[in-house]
């Protein structure tokens, strides 16, 4: 049943099925970077730096003592011994933080505490356990070369060398780094402000009381706890009631805040097609069927120039299509490299039966046994189960062409949970 006038711009709005590979190149190509912004460094945190940022300096920016001791000139003490220990005039100190009070001239010696700056003249330092202070002199009883227990100016990083590269995605030890060289701000790929909208006049909040037959809300939460896992901003903007003209005002009206919109519910075959009604006439959102199950209708497209995923509303296909098409498209607008989820071989521990025509996305739980990955179903297949995705850890991939992947065969697993958390 197609859309009156849908049929010339939908090619894919009848029965034909486009594969999950091509539906999710053709998004990857669809979605751009977002352009960077400077951003404080808590907030940089996590994002993916747009430019190599360079040291404006030396780091360290002076040399200092690895050691509490004595700064003196390593040709002063290098014939010390116990028996005949180098007695050196003590000229100063030198504290953390500050300038050194003297410098060290021949046969003289500053006292210097770890971290302190070395006084000019100093070329080693001498750990306290081999100095006997006598008043206004130190016996020092050992020899030490020149640099020892020095730590040299920029052996850490040099003035003009690259301190991150761009495409980092920033973790703490890059922010200590870009701080300590005197940044508190990083050009980055900010984070995708996501609104995500759920359609349907059957919805009710969580927390609310359900007349029978009314659904509560749970696409709006599977959908933010992915968007925040992902890096993204979520923008949770409610529940729409079944009216075209309520979800375009909706979505307009969230436009100029978002870089991504979301909806889930409505884009199915159907009389409530609420979601092609609103959209397939403004000529850039696409609606079509992708040979996957669970998830098969989908739209997507650019609403005032900003990506746009129609999803089924089914709970199941929501995370799928979340998983599939939205997170990598997310991650490619963050600047991230790595856009997929890691994938593994597994061996299957029962029979995961599904369509032929389709490949399947079988909620799996994935364990490591005896040095192999193991994955068993959590449930059955129907994609209103959401217990069987909050049990599981991977989502197995059932290829086309394949009816049944019995016990004790290989599988190709989508990871998308830390392993620990998920059993
Ligand atoms: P639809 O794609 O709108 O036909 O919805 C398919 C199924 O998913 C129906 O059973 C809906 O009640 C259910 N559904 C739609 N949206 C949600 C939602 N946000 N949370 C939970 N179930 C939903
Ligand atoms: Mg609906």
């Amino acid at each position: 049943m197609a859309e009156p006038g849908a049929a010339a711009h939908h090619d894919h709005g009848g029965g034909e099925l486009r594969t999950v590979e091509e539906v999710r190149a053709s998004i990857l190509d669809r979605v751009g970077v977002l352009a960077p912004i400077e951003l404080p460094l808590q907030e940089a945190w996590g994002c993916v730096l747009a430019a190599d940022m360079i040291a404006g300096g030396d780091m360290p920016a002076f040399s200092s003592s690895a050691m509490d001791g004595f700064a003196v000139r390593a040709e002063d003490v290098s014939e010390a011994t116990s028996d005949s220990p180098a007695s050196l005039r003590i000229a100063g100190h030198s504290l953390i933080g500050h300038m050194p009070e003297a410098t060290v001239g021949a046969g003289e010696a500053v006292r210097i505490a770890t971290g302190a700056p070395i006084p000019a003249g100093a070329d080693a330092i001498v750990p306290i356990e081999y100095c006997v202070v006598r008043e206004a002199d130190v016996l020092v009883i050992r020899s030490f070369p020149e640099g020892a227990s020095v730590r040299p100016v920029g052996q850490d990083v040099r003035s003009g060398e690259v301190l991150v590269p761009e495409g980092r995605r920033l973790a703490g030890p890059d922010l200590g780094l870009l701080a300590s060289s005197g940044r508190n701000s990083a050009l980055v790929h900010p984070r995708a402000r996501v609104a995500v909208l759920s359609t349907g006049d059957e919805l009710v909040d969580p927390g609310r009381q359900t007349a029978f037959g009314q659904v509560r809300d749970a696409n709006a939460y599977t959908l933010f706890g992915g968007l925040r896992d992902a890096g993204a901003t979520p923008y949770l903007g409610g529940i729409i009631p079944d009216d075209p003209e309520a979800l375009k005002e909706a979505v307009l009206g969230l436009a100029v805040r978002a870089d991504c919109f979301i909806s889930s519910g409505g884009v199915s075959v159907g009389e409530r097609d609420v979601v092609k009604k609103a959209f397939f006439k403004r000529g850039d959102v696409d609606f079509y069927k992708v040979a996957m199950q669970p998830g098969m209708p989908q739209g997507f497209g650019r609403l005032d120039d900003v990506p746009y995923f129609g999803l089924p509303g089914n709970p199941v296909s929501v995370f799928v299509s979340f998983e599939v098409f939205i997170r990598p498209a997310l991650l490619k607008m963050m600047g991230r490299r790595d856009i997929f989820r890691p994938h593994i071989m597994t061996t299957l521990d029962a029979n995961i039966s599904g369509p032929r025509d389709k490949l399947q996305f079988a909620r799996v739980r994935v364990w490591r046994e005896g040095g192999e990955w193991h994955a068993v179903p959590t449930g059955p297949s129907a994609s209103n189960l959401l217990s069987t995705v909050s049990r599981a850890n991977g989502l197995a991939l059932i290829p086309l062409g394949v009816d049944t992947a019995p016990a004790g065969s290989q599988v190709r697993v989508m990871l998308f949970r830390a392993l620990e958390e998920g059993s």
